[in-house]
């Protein structure tokens, strides 16, 4: 029976691994290039605008990323983080990263904060189980690191859970600010059902940066896979 030290390392191991492939899927996948020969038919074609760097059209929504040289479907933003833009087909990702890098941040600032805190006081706590061996500037410097890793990474998570569910992205209200009178809250399940591309039905795989979300396979047509 896995006693209380193999049941944290299975945690922070687990946390981790999610954390490290929702940044490298993140990083590598196709935020959502816009194919430079994209046949639309005359109806779909009707709200596009002409990119005069691409020298193409775009759907509504589509911005230029000037560091990528692209169109993007819906682009959130470019992320130097991840060398990469954030857009229609990566977003589900970035929100993922986020999520695991703001549950790692927590679960090391908590372990320090028991280390520091709590188990030296108790007198029937396993003391083996939360002492760590280093120095003791080791674990100050990474309670500040973790601290402030777990502040930012949650008002990052709960700004693009607040843009998801008004429909917005950065960049638009980088561009202009929502007008409080004609924000609309969509439903929560609604809005992670659109950038998850799955059903309600596998809500599980939500949680698993795996999928593979394709916006432009044929034409405009939207498809998962
Ligand atoms: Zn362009
Ligand atoms: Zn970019």
């Amino acid at each position: 029976m896995l006693n209380m030290k193999a049941y944290l390392l299975l945690a922070f191991m687990s946390i981790s691994l999610l954390c490290l492939t929702s940044l490298v899927r993140v990083s590598t996948l196709n935020p959502g290039r816009i194919p430079p020969s994209t046949a639309v038919s005359i109806h779909e074609n009707e709200h596009w605008t002409y990119c005069r760097m691409c020298n193409s059209m775009r759907p509504q929504r589509a911005h230029h990323c000037r560091r990528c040289g692209q169109c993007v479907m819906r682009m959130d933003h470019h992320c130097p983080w991840i060398n990469n833009c954030v857009g229609e087909e990566n977003h589900y990702a970035f929100f993922l990263l986020l999520l695991y890098a703001f549950l790692l941040s927590a679960v090391v600032f908590l372990l320090c904060m028991l280390h520091f805190w709590v188990y030296p006081k108790c007198q029937q706590c396993d003391k083996d189980t939360f002492y760590v061996k280093h120095s003791i500037w080791f674990l100050y410097l990474l309670t500040l690191l973790a601290a402030n890793m777990t502040l930012v990474m949650g008002i990052q998570l709960i700004g693009q859970h607040f843009n998801l569910l008004i429909d917005r992205t950065t960049l638009e209200n980088m561009q202009q600010s929502p007008d409080p009178s004609r924000i609309h809250l969509r439903s929560t399940f609604t809005a992670y059902e659109e950038m998850c591309g799955r059903k309600r039905s596998m809500m599980f795989l939500w949680l698993f940066p795996c999928k593979r979300k394709t916006v432009f396979s044929r034409g405009v047509s939207s498809q998962t896979v």
